[in-house]
């Protein structure tokens, strides 16, 4: 941290700060200039009390990080690219994962056409939700633990590996029994009781940014999985809010882009809630294969118009098939340049 104090600092508040310094761990080292002393505390601060709180002290105008808050996410401490196994396929390093299914599973037939098609276009990696959250308690909530024994069917039926929403401890063990992942929505992409509590369920964690999460706040969400003892997280852009409303959010692909500098964990992007518009959705993957990203979740349903959750963004199963069809000469560049 570089502490900058206040211009009109006589000697006692230098040496004032100097203590407070060392209170919280740090060897104080006092630079004084023409106009300003500045003290810059050396230690780590990830492993310190953070010194922010020295802001309220009426000789300090500033007080400024230099390191970040994240340390097991980083590439500093593993400069590689994390790979991560889910069913049968990898992610990360050149492997691209693309994950497929409805917004909410509805019924048997509904998801047992969706993972069939799914399938079928070539993916081995199922999404659906059981438990929803949703932003009106009016709205459909999940089929909660009538979902999770279909998608366990479905695992079965079709060899897919899953991935489902956990919104609440108390269905970790209910969830964890079927799901590959365990997806974590952006609504609780900072609930860090959730994020320490389903850390080391043994799953692989999608976590998805929060629709207000800066870079630094979402790459710190995914440190608490990993200091909990998840060591394979992928990060998910799902886009944020902004002032445009032309599309249900914003995709920030400027976060994927500076996510892989800075974290070696996978990063794929989820263009169906970005535009919440299914016209939009196959341009958005293609800028995210562009971007770096390395993979994408995609919501598709047997009959969108009629979908419980997310209907305007879903596509139809009948031909997922083609998308990934289009899709996949741009994944296959991504591929060759990145090798
Ligand atoms: C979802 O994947 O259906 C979902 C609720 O996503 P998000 O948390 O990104 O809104
Ligand atoms: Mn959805």
């Amino acid at each position: 941290m570089i502490i900058v104090l206040r211009p009109d600092c006589t000697p006692t508040d230098i040496t004032t700060i100097e203590n407070r310094v060392r209170e919280f761990g740090y060897e104080p080292r006092t630079i004084h200039g023409v106009e300003r002393v500045v003290i810059a505390a050396i230690g780590d601060e990830r492993e310190h009390r953070t010194l922010t709180s020295l802001i309220s002290s009426a000789q300090v105008e500033a007080v400024i990080p230099v390191q970040k808050r994240f340390k097991l996410a980083s590439r500093e401490v593993q400069p590689h690219d994390s790979v991560i196994q889910v069913g049968s396929e990898t992610i990360g390093n050149g492997h691209f994962m693309t994950i497929a299914g409805p917004c909410s599973v509805e019924s048997r037939d509904q998801l047992f056409q969706v993972a069939r098609d799914v399938k079928q276009a070539g993916l081995s990696v199922l999404r659906g939700g059981a438990y929803k959250p949703r932003t009106s308690p009016y709205d459909f909530q999940g089929l909660g633990q009538q979902a999770l024994e279909l998608l366990a069917e479905a695992k079965q039926e079709f060899g897919l590996a899953i991935v489902t929403e956990i919104i609440s401890t108390e269905h970790l063990a209910e969830v964890a029994k079927v799901a590959d992942v365990l997806q974590v929505g952006a609504r609780n992409c900072q609930n860090y009781h959730l994020l320490a509590s389903i850390a080391d369920a043994g799953r692989v964690v999608l976590l998805k940014r929060g629709m207000a999460t800066k870079l630094e706040e979402w790459l710190s969400a995914a440190e608490y999985l990993l200091v909990h003892g998840c060591s394979d997280v992928i990060l998910c852009e799902r886009g944020i809010r902004t002032f445009e409303t032309s599309t249900r959010n914003t995709l920030d692909l400027n976060s994927v882009i500076v996510a892989k500098q800075e974290t070696h964990l996978p990063v794929i992007i989820d263009p169906s809630h970005a535009a919440g518009d299914s016209r939009y959705v196959l341009a958005l993957a293609r800028a995210g294969i562009a971007a770096g990203a390395d993979g994408l979740i995609l919501e598709t349903h047997p009959n969108p118009d009629e979908a419980w959750s997310d209907a305007a963004q879903q596509l139809p199963s009948a031909t997922f098939a083609d998308c990934m069809t289009h899709l996949r000469p741009y994944v296959e560049l991504a591929r060759q340049l990145h090798d």
